[in-house]
């Protein structure tokens, strides 16, 4: 019997950063995953930034997140000889006078000072159109996360800490302190498996609004290499390429590109400017989102040791560094998990449920 601390079911950004924050504590894991190319991860755009545009708030702890999330990143380009986060400027072109007053009121604010600023010609381009005028937003930028995962998982398989196979929940047999599968043993399985979780027997009883998500890649010559978000955002990728995204549906969970998608983003596209373009690609994914938009960590409400690091929903890239370091931290330090994010939420219902049908 092989034995490590951990098993991981899933390499996308919630199993890969978990790995590299065990690394961090010098324990041991092995990841199980298929490899599939459909993952929410291998379609994500990628971009944090501390602000929700909607009702102009900031968003959801993201002064802790976002400086965890980029410490933790920067020390894995030093760990793989890699880059793959680029932090940028983004700006916010405003969408009505409404929208422009409410930032100009927020910009003296202390909460908001260090995100938001106003406008300084940094949009000297003609062919975008600002008649609102647009604002700044800093801590914001982008990981390639296909990038992230793949050059994570060329470390794994050089350290012999991944096998690329289907998880077979039957192989899983407990333990009085801990599980075998297959030929390995652990103390502890932790489950990353992103939208699959549904199909999860262990944990199939949590709730789900998995979130169909699209991009295009365009190829244009008349598009600053800013950041950009207004109704979508655009993102300088190589000379004249711009990531464009992403569209929200919930009614189909196919990893199909759509042209539904593509026509959203066109149009989205053309009000911010006048342009000439050519889409050169187009991706889709499904997130894995849950109804009230936090994540799902923590320990099985009755399995000890079994644990499960899910719904990043759309902000996988901020929520995954910090929720991994968290979860670790609960189960060698008993520190309390964010009762927002805690897996706990649901299970009095659930369980309870079950005991009084
Ligand atoms: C179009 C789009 C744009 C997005 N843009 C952004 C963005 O700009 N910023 C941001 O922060 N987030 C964004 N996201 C969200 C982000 O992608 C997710 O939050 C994140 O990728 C979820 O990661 P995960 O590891 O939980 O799931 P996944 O990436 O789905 O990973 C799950 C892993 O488990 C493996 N797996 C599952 N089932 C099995 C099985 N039975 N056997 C073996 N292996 C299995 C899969 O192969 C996969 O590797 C976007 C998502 C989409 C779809």
């Amino acid at each position: 019997m092989f034995k490590v601390d951990f098993i991981i079911f899933g390499q996308g950004l919630a199993g890969t950063s978990l790995a590299h924050s065990l690394d961090f504590k010098n324990k041991s894991y092995i990841i199980i995953d298929n490899c599939s190319l459909e993952t929410s991860s291998f379609a994500a755009a990628g971009i944090y930034h501390p602000i929700s545009f909607k009702r102009l708030l900031l968003s959801w702890k993201s002064n802790l997140l976002i400086p965890f999330a980029e410490n933790f990143y920067k020390k894995i380009e030093l760990n793989l000889n890699s880059k793959f986060l680029k932090p940028h400027n983004l700006f916010r072109i405003f969408s009505s006078i409404e929208e422009q007053n409410n930032w100009l009121s927020k910009v003296a604010d202390p909460i908001y000072k260090n995100y938001i600023s106003e406008s300084n010609k940094e949009l000297n381009n003609n062919s975008i159109n600002f008649p609102y005028d647009y604002g700044k937003v800093s801590s914001a930028g982008r990981l390639d996360v296909s990038k992230y995962i793949l050059e994570s998982r060329a470390y794994f398989l050089k350290n012999k800490s991944i096998r690329i196979e289907n998880f077979e929940f039957q192989s899983i047999k407990r333990l009085s302190n801990g599980f075998n599968y297959k030929d390995i043993s652990c103390n502890h399985l932790v489950f990353c498996e992103g939208q699959n979780y549904v199909k999860n027997p262990f944990f199939n009883y949590l709730p789900s609004k998995p979130s169909k998500g699209e991009t295009i890649v365009i190829e244009c010559d008349q598009f600053p290499e800013l950041l950009i978000n207004k109704g979508c955002f655009v993102y300088p990728l190589l000379k004249n390429n711009f990531l464009v995204g992403a569209t929200y549906k919930h009614n189909d969970l196919s990893h199909k590109n759509t042209k539904e998608a593509r026509e959203e983003l066109i149009s989205k596209l053309l009000n911010i400017g006048d342009f000439k373009f050519k889409i050169i690609q187009q991706k889709a994914g499904v997130r894995p989102t849950t109804y009230d938009r936090r994540p799902i960590v923590g320990n099985h409400p009755e399995i000890n040791n079994m644990h499960i690091l899910n719904g990043l929903g759309s902000k996988g890239v901020m929520f995954a560094p910090y929720f991994s370091d968290q979860l670790i931290a609960n189960i060698y330090e008993g520190e309390q998990i964010d009762s927002e994010a805690n897996v706990r939420r649901y299970s009095k219902k659930h369980f309870q449920e079950l005991k009084n049908p």
